[in-house]
């Protein structure tokens, strides 16, 4: 009989930046597999990279699926037995299992130093063959073992990987998948710091919380056959596994913010609707079929397969996303409009904020839209401001922006004394001229010479615009389009 009852999926982000498209995508085909199939649809939050994992960064993933309306059935804010749903609050449990992995030798100690394995690999490296662990600590003796963790010499665990034969296991889109043995590594289950990797966390965490079906991105096809023999070493019964295409920029490489906005919290933003952001989502990769382009989610989950599935590479064309924007926008009720207007555009939040600094050089309320567009709108026009001062290139406007919108995606408490802070630093560090780095910043971010304090604007405008028109004048800059030229 099998260990799975029923359909669990999960999607399980790493919270380490901004809630990224690609995890709306998985998450969009993990819920139309699972509510097809009567299943549960989980929220696991990989956060055992404490360097690199951030709070913030958690909430917003569950504000960002929430406003496309893909809600977990279980999750960190959602206990259920299967809980806790952090995986640094289940360290004890990877530590457990560890622990029966090198009592049934499967695993072992390694006492190897990071200038030993820097050593290893550079020979391995000259001598032009993969680079990979020596094994040196595959077989100490269990007295070598314990006179060495009696010495508290650091320490990590390894998986005994089988040295012969094949692992193998079938994708439900690609079919059979084969890796020897002979070619894996053996791959490290426990860091020196008593935290697991990936690897572990993942696998134990799919096992007790019963996922059936692992459905994630295909940069994690690599990992799979490691994960594999760990099923194997533990004796557990594997999930299916299915890796989903990568979503790729207009020339094909991986997705990525130098090329397009990643951000959910950007493209909400921008004013995309969430049915429309699913729509041409659940268009990557896969095809209703006779030409439909328009769905719902609950006509998807009707005709969802995973063998209609192509592995292409979908372009995440956001020309097209924003044509579909416009069939959904043209689409609403004259309630649902006015609503998206009056609470995502001119909400009573952002109003009572923008007061104390929009009224300054108005006399009359007529002039409220004209003369505060830009808290409103998304790209500028900046063919009429002179954003390079003297002394300055293009190029060198190009690369402050550049470098400072990498600053910024950093700063997730967004507050005008923070970005100041930040920004302040950022001149320093380039050895710039005050005047410089803000009379270009303020007319980027509002495009115009007279607006409020600049560091209140980019408060009020918000970092998601903020940083898309750095970015964008940056580029607009690389084109040599779009602006003005006159030096000021
Ligand atoms: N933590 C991984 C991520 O950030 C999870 C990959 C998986 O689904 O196994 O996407």
């Amino acid at each position: 009989m099998s260990y799975f009852k029923k359909v669990r999926v999960r999607i399980a982000p790493s919270p380490t930046g901004d809630p990224h498209v690609g995890t709306a995508y998985v998450a969009l085909f993990n819920y139309v597999f699972a509510k097809k199939h009567g299943g549960d649809f989980l929220l696991r939050i990989e956060d055992t990279d404490q360097v690199r994992a951030k709070s913030s960064s958690e909430a917003m993933i569950m504000k960002s699926l929430r406003w496309l309306g893909i809600e977990w059935d279980e999750g960190p804010d959602k206990a259920s037995s299967c809980g806790p749903y952090r995986q640094s609050e289940r360290t004890a449990i990877y530590r457990e299992h560890t622990d029966l992995l090198l009592k049934s030798k499967s695993a072992y100690h390694c006492f190897c130093t990071s200038e030993r394995l820097d050593g290893v690999r550079a020979k391995q490296r000259e001598a032009g063959v993969t680079t990979a662990y020596d094994r040196h600590c595959r077989d100490l003796t269990s007295g070598e073992v314990s006179a060495n963790l009696d010495k508290n010499i650091p320490h990590v665990v390894r998986l005994k990987m089988p040295t012969s034969g094949v692992t193998s296991f079938v994708d439900e889109i690609r079919g059979v998948v084969e890796i020897e043995n002979s070619r894996m590594d053996d791959q490290v289950l426990l860091k020196s710091d008593g935290y697991p990797t990936y690897h572990l966390a993942n696998v134990v965490d799919d096992h007790l919380m019963k996922i059936s079906h692992v459905i994630r991105a295909e940069e994690w096809i690599n990992s799979t056959p490691k994960h594999v023999a760990l099923y194997e070493a533990f004796g557990w019964e594997r999930p299916k596994f299915a890796h989903l295409p990568l979503l790729r920029n207009a020339d094909k490489s991986k997705i990525s913010k130098r090329k397009n906005p990643v951000a959910l919290t950007y493209y909400q933003r921008a004013g995309i609707l969430p049915e429309a952001l699913l729509n041409f989502l659940g268009n990557m990769g896969w095809n209703f079929g006779n030409d439909v382009e328009f769905f719902t989610v609950e006509e998807m989950m009707a005709k969802f397969e995973f063998k209609d599935i192509h592995l292409g590479g979908p372009v995440f064309d956001t020309v097209k996303l924003t044509w579909m924007n416009s069939h959904y926008m043209h689409k609403m009720s004259e309630s649902k409009f006015v609503d998206y207007v009056r609470n995502e555009i001119f909400s009573t939040e952002y109003l009572k904020a923008l007061k104390p600094f929009v009224l300054e050089r108005m006399t009359r309320f007529e002039q409220f839209v004209g003369n505060n567009m830009f808290f409103f709108n998304g790209a500028l026009d900046y063919s009429e401001v002179e954003i390079i001062p003297k002394g300055k290139t293009e190029a060198d406007i190009m690369g402050m922006l550049t470098g400072l919108v990498e600053k910024l995606d950093d700063l997730y408490e967004w507050e005008h004394e923070r970005i100041k802070a930040v920004v302040e630093a950022y001149k320093d560090e380039l050895g710039w001229k005050p005047k410089d780095i803000f009379m270009t910043l303020r007319m980027v971010a509002t495009g115009r010479k007279d607006s409020p304090p600049l560091f209140e604007s980019m408060e009020l405008i918000g970092r998601e615009m903020t940083r898309f028109r750095f970015r964008d004048c940056a580029q607009k800059l690389a084109a040599g389009t779009g602006f003005k030229k006159t030096v000021v």
